[in-house]
């Protein structure tokens, strides 16, 4: 089986690299970055993302936003110009669920099944392979696609109908980015106490309070790392996603949107490209303290 890939950037990379050593044959392109190392690897690099569909059985998608899988799918010299009927399309970029139903029915419309596919695990889990991978589609598409999945993933779960795989992420962010304000918040107090947020770490982290989130990000905060990892900016993206979604089922999500406020201002003071534990530094500019060992 071929397998198309379609964006090499810090996610798309080693989920690549990890279907190679898996034995799949690939077939690789992004519109912006380089991918000379993951052709080195064995892979044939494309010239479009329209080649990729037509050299390809089942095409993976790992873009950062709704407008960019519309344009690299639906756009003009998109995959959609290489697929064939029967062919199967999996999106695990993190998007807007309408985008992904959108993008769905345009293909159908083709004979050309599709997933939502977003991921959970960051970078390091991508190295892995063991990212968390929520699927929306139907559940024939989702068994041929698993085995494949199942290659950069630890756990791939069928959520859902076309979009699921997008609400469960969307669910996924909204529960990181508000335990990382709430990590922070914490621990500036703490620190502002004058008590070691080192030794605060180890007392609570075994505790009902301790997290993934608390275990992956305090430690960085603490050594004053804010390398992504995950961008601000996609973050708030994703945030904004939610938002727009809550909007229109009119579901509130009064804590979301206030987290994104501190992600605007993250944002505005020149942080978008640091990893998102950086929430940190909008509470230590307001304590006037820092977070550190
Ligand atoms: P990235 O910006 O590093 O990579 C995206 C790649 O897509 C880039 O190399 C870019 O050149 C390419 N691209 C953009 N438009 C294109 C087009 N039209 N055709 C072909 N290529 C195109 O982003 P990333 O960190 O790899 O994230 C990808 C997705 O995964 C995002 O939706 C992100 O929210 C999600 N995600 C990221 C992480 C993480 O920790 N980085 C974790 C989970 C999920």
């Amino acid at each position: 089986m071929t397998v198309g890939f379609i964006g090499l950037g810090i996610m798309g990379k080693p989920m690549s690299k990890n279907l190679i050593k898996a034995g799949y044959k690939l077939v690789v392109f992004d519109k912006f970055a380089k991918f000379d190392d993951i052709v080195a690897l064995g892979a044939e690099g494309a010239s479009s993302n329209k080649e990729v569909a037509a050299k390809s059985d089942i095409v993976i998608t790992m873009l950062p936003n709704s407008p960019h899988v519309k344009e690299a799918i639906l756009g003009a010299g998109g995959v959609i110009e290489g697929c064939k009927s029967g062919q199967i399309v999996v999106d695990m970029s993190s998007i807007a669920p309408a985008a992904s139903q959108e993008v769905g029915e345009a293909l159908k419309a083709k004979g050309v099944a599709f997933l939502d596919a977003p991921v959970s695990g960051g970078e390091p889990k991508a190295i892995e392979g063991t990212l968390a991978i929520m699927v929306g589609g139907d559940a024939k598409t989702f068994e041929t696609a698993k085995p494949v999945l199942e290659k950069m993933g630890a756990s791939v779960v069928l959520v859902g109908d076309i979009g699921a795989g997008n609400v469960a992420k969307l669910a996924n962010q909204i529960v990181v980015a508000l335990n990382i304000a709430a990590v922070s918040e914490a621990f500036v107090l703490a620190t502002k106490a004058g008590v070691d947020p080192a030794k605060v770490f180890d007392a609570i982290k075994g505790g009902l309070a301790g997290s993934t989130v608390m275990n992956a990000k305090v430690p960085m905060i603490l050594d004053g790392n804010f390398k992504p990892g995950f961008r601000v900016e996609l973050h708030q993206k994703d945030l904004q996603n939610a938002l727009d979604t809550g909007h229109s089922l009119n579901s509130p999500l009064p804590l979301t949107a206030n987290v994104m406020k501190t992600i605007q201002a993250l944002v505005a003071d020149g942080m978008a490209a640091n990893d998102h534990s950086a929430i940190v530094r909008f509470y230590e500019k307001l304590a006037h303290v820092e977070v550190r060992k």
